[in-house]
C-alpha cells in the first residue's frame, strides 16, 4: 500500500465500499432465475440439427432403409465408415452385409447424413455415449439399427422440423 492512496481508494478499502459493491452484485443475482442446470438430471434443449451418435433407420414395415449405395462411405472425410454389400442383394432390394462406423475416427461432420438419399444413416440426439476400448468404438450395423429403434421418435420429429431447410 503506497503513501499516495487517494480518498476513493481509502474509502473502498477501509470504509468497506468495495465489499458492499461486491455484495450488491451477489444480492442482485440471488433473485434472478438460475441459469445453471443440474446435469445429468436436467438437460438443456438440443437443436433438431444436433449431430450426436449415429443411427440406421428402418421403414415402418421394419425393412432396412439403407440401399447399400455407399455414398456415405465415399463422402466421409475421416474414412470412418466401412460397408460391404450383401451378396444376396437383388436390383430390387440392395442390402448391406457389413455397416461399420468407427466412432473414434468420426469427426461428427454430418456429411454421411447429408449424402444419404434415403435418410437411412442419421445423426441422432444422443451425446451420452462412450466405450472403454477402441474396438468397442466400432459400431456394427446391429447397434446402429438398435439406435434407430431407440431414438426413432425423436429422429422422425427432427427430420420433420428440418425438412423445409433441405
Ligand atoms: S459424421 Fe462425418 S466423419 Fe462421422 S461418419 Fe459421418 S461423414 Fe464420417
Ligand atoms: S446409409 Fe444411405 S448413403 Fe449410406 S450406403 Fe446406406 S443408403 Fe447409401
Amino acid at each position: 500500500m503506497g503513501l499516495h492512496m487517494n480518498l476513493k481508494d481509502w474509502l473502498g478499502t477501509f470504509g468497506l465500499l468495495d465489499l458492499f459493491s461486491g455484495m450488491q452484485v451477489t444480492l442482485r443475482h440471488m433473485f434472478k432465475p438460475r441459469i445453471t442446470i443440474e446435469y445429468p438430471e436436467q438437460k438443456t434443449p438440443l437443436s433438431p440439427r444436433f449431430r450426436g451418435e449415429h443411427v440406421l433407420r428402418r421403414h415402418t414395415d421394419g425393412s432396412e432403409r439403407c440401399v447399400a449405395c455407399k455414398l456415405c462411405e465415399a463422402v466421409c472425410p475421416a474414412q470412418a465408415i466401412y460397408i460391404e454389400i450383401d451378396p444376396t442383394s437383388t436390383a430390387a432390394q440392395r442390402l448391406t452385409r457389413v455397416y461399420d462406423i468407427d466412432m473414434a475416427k468420426c469427426i461428427y461432420c454430418g456429411f454421411c447424413q447429408e449424402a444419404c438419399p434415403v435418410d437411412a444413416i442419421v445423426m441422432g440426439p444422443n451425446f451420452e455415449f462412450t466405450e472403454e476400448t477402441r474396438a468397442a468404438m466400432i459400431y456394427r450395423k446391429e447397434k446402429l439399427l438398435a439406435n434407430g429403434v431407440r431414438f426413432g421418435a425423436r429422429i422422425d420429429e427432427n427430420l420433420r422440423l428440418n425438412a423445409k431447410y433441405r
